[in-house]
């Protein structure tokens, strides 16, 4: 990668913005001799928040980071964007339907598609990190028809990374051990994450743990760790989620190591049963800033069921927003 590097963020002045921003300004999203042009997007009344963060980043001195323009008009923040990063949402408060929350996020994520497919750069990648983020991905998508499919995301990364952090804690053996982790389906409870294809040092993980372990523990765990962080910490995990999109978008750019894949919700070809268009997290390699799902893996009983009731859930929410008009 060359650069400068247009770097759009939505919901910069948000929890998540505040970890992400300086995470980027360091040069850990693209490399560390790539310079990079920021763009913050907020809603009008998070503005004045937004030029605060883009004052301690001017205190940073970071002599990666080109400028910081902040706007709330999507049409503007997007302008020649080569990577976005699309954090703000309408997050799910007590007693709200999906219904509503899909319509909430539609609202957002239709007229960013559109600016995307607008004024966004010939090579732009989206992330979607914003709940119900691979729903939202597909959304933003359906509004950038001039943009390749495969160029809208969303984030399983950080699912990903817990999981292989629960599973390296288990075996008391490091993070770097424990390759060919997957995160399947959808980026909520239901996500699978799947020991079967694992590897520690070179063998299948599943294989190192009791079947109750992986079911009953570990599967749970990761699925609701970040309750069990708001629980603890009083607030959302936001520092691991701006630590995910930061290795999801690396990973895009930079590719995956020889003999190792990552977890990344893409749109399906049809691979694994997943129907063609869902955006869904599977086993990706990347090369040459693309994403290629991994073909040819066996799946088992135990692992087909699970993928499928997520992959259900997310065939639910695409039906939901076609429904509400929103793709
Ligand atoms: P956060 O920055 O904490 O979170 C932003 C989004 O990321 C939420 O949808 C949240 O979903 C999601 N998310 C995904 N993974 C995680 C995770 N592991 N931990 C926590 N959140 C995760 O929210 P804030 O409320 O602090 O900030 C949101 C900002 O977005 C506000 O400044 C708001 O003004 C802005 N916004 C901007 C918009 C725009 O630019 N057009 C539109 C809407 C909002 P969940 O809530 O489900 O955890």
């Amino acid at each position: 990668v060359q650069g400068p590097v247009t770097v759009t963020v939505t919901g910069a002045a948000g929890q998540i913005g505040y970890a992400l921003l300086f995470r980027i300004a360091s040069g850990h999203l693209l490399g560390a001799d790539v310079p990079v042009k920021l763009r913050l997007l907020e809603i009008t009344p998070a503005l004045k928040a937004a030029e605060g963060t883009a004052m301690e980043l001017a205190d940073g001195a970071f002599p990666l980071l080109q400028s910081v323009d902040i706007s709330d008009d999507p049409r503007v923040a997007f302008d020649g964007a080569n990577v976005a990063l699309l954090v703000g949402a309408r997050p799910r408060t007590k007693g709200m339907e999906r219904g509503d929350l899909l319509e909430a996020n539609g609202g957002i994520f239709k007229p960013q598609g559109a600016a995307i497919n607008e004024v966004a750069a010939d090579d732009i990648k989206v992330l979607v990190v914003g709940n119900p983020a691979n729903t939202n991905a597909l959304i933003a998508q359906a509004h950038a028809p001039d943009v390749p499919a495969e160029r809208f995301t969303a984030m399983t990364r950080l699912d990903h990374n817990r999981a292989i952090s629960q599973l390296a804690a288990k075996l008391d053996v490091p993070v770097t051990a424990i390759k060919k982790l997957t995160i399947w389906g959808n980026h909520s409870a239901t996500q699978y994450p799947d020991l079967f294809h694992a590897e520690v040092n070179g063998k299948v993980a599943a294989e190192q743990v009791d079947e109750a372990w992986l079911r009953d523990t570990f599967i749970p765990t990761v699925a609701k760790r970040g309750a069990a962080i708001i629980e603890a910490r009083g607030a959302s995990s936001a520092a691991s989620a701006a630590s995910a999109a930061i290795d999801h978008v690396f990973t895009w750019v930079n590719g995956t190591a020889e003999g190792d894949w990552t977890s990344a919700a893409i749109p399906s070809d049809g691979s694994y049963g997943v129907p063609e268009g869902l955006i869904s997290s599977f086993p990706v390699t990347a090369k040459d800033g693309k994403f290629s799902i991994v073909p040819g893996l066996e799946i088992d009983a135990f692992s087909r069921e699970r993928i499928d009731a997520s992959v259900a859930e997310l065939g639910e929410e695409r039906d939901a927003v076609r429904g509400l008009g929103l793709i």
